[in-house]
């Protein structure tokens, strides 16, 4: 049995998410005590007890604790059942946590899976659909699994009902790559999705966004612009997106509005954001720093090769995914300030 405390590092509800994904993918149970100590309202919220729920549907885990406000969770997996499952989250918690819970140990299952998501699709403190389409789906693929999204229903907070479908496919072996620099930019775009605003209403609510991005990139280089119509019942609630495609990897900066639109705080914390990525050298932005750390190390271990990447920045969330993966797995994580950005490698403990 595996223990882990829930205060470690940044004491949040991914070392709870990482811990689901890595039980199912090696058969080892775990204890977790502390459960997010570090954040206001510590403890299992509903968020975090649906990720449980869809870990025990696709494990058979026998699990104890699995209730709101829970400090400790015991999940002892049983052997993963890939094919068709449906999670609903049952609030407008993220579903795209969800899927991130299980979908490592789907990617080395038998079969494929079709899943279905209900609940938040565009969560604040979460990645939204299209960050996980754009930019995390198409890496899992390079690894040598198939993964297929569609967003069926945009889902924002507070009214969450929004679904999507993931058709995963496991890889025949999952093989490491290195992500060491982005290539060159090839696509440059900014969005506005806000159910059942008009074109004129979307257009204006881009302007500054464009014009950051502009002002950063430099005026020739084209920004394509995007308003896509999406039905009222879909809302209310907007995003802001900026999507930059490289020739190796794609990052996604967002913000996400209420029902009076994006605030000028948000706006400030997107050009930061977009400063920020645009000052480094690293192919991966903070968050998809974070969330690559686990496939990769699964790649690793299964081939016993070591892979590295660059990096934009490292939180203290990225520093503690490192450990609870290395309490599940034997690899290890080192980094090193690298340019304008760090390099990040995972390597097996014990090399073929
Ligand atoms: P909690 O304790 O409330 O569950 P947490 O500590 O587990 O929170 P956060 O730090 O809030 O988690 O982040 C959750 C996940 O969402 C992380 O994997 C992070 O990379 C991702 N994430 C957050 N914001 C974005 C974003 N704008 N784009 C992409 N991914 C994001």
């Amino acid at each position: 049995m595996i223990e882990l405390d829930g205060a470690t590092g940044e004491g949040g509800g991914q070392i709870l998410r990482s811990a689901l994904a890595l039980a199912m993918c090696t058969g080892q149970a775990f204890t977790v005590r502390n459960i997010r100590a570090h954040r206001p309202k510590p403890g299992l919220m509903r968020q975090h007890l649906a990720c449980v729920r869809a870990a025990q549907a696709v494990s058979g885990a026998r699990v104890r604790g699995d209730e709101l406000d829970s400090p400790t969770l015991v999940f002892e997996p049983g052997p993963v059942r890939p094919g068709e499952h449906h999670f609903d989250v049952g609030s407008a918690g993220s579903s795209t946590l969800v899927l991130q819970t299980v979908w490592p140990a789907l990617l080395q299952a038998q079969a494929p899976s079709r899943l279905r998501l209900s609940g938040g699709t565009h969560n604040p403190m979460a990645p939204p659909h299209p960050f996980i389409e754009r930019c995390f789906a198409p890496l899992v693929r390079r690894l040598g699994a198939g993964a297929e999204l569609r967003l069926l229903r945009h889902g924002f907070a507070p009214q969450g009902g929004g679904e999507i479908e993931a058709r995963l496919t496991p890889a025949a072996a999952l093989v490491p790559i290195d992500l060491l620099a982005r290539g060159a930019l090839q696509e440059a775009r900014v969005e506005c999705v806000a159910p059942g605003w008009g074109q004129e209403a979307a257009l204006q609510a881009l302007a500054p966004v464009r014009a950051m991005l502009q002002e950063l990139l430099g005026e020739a280089v084209g920004i394509a612009c995007d308003t896509p119509r999406v039905p009222a019942g879909e809302g209310p609630g907007q995003i802001l997106m900026v999507t930059l495609a490289y020739a190796h990897v794609t990052e996604v900066v967002c913000v996400l509005g209420g029902k009076r639109g994006v605030s000028p705080a948000a706006l400030a914390a997107l050009r930061q954001a977009l400063h920020a990525h645009h000052g480094s050298e690293g192919a991966l932005g903070e968050y998809l720093t974070d969330q690559w750390a686990l496939p990769l190390a699964l790649a690793v271990h299964h081939t016993r090769q070591a892979a590295a990447y660059s990096a934009t920045v490292l939180s203290l969330h990225t520093r503690t995914n490192f450990e609870v993966i290395e309490r599940f797995l034997p690899v290890r994580f080192e980094t090193a300030q690298a340019g304008r950005g760090w390099r990040v490698s995972v390597a097996p403990k014990h090399p073929g």
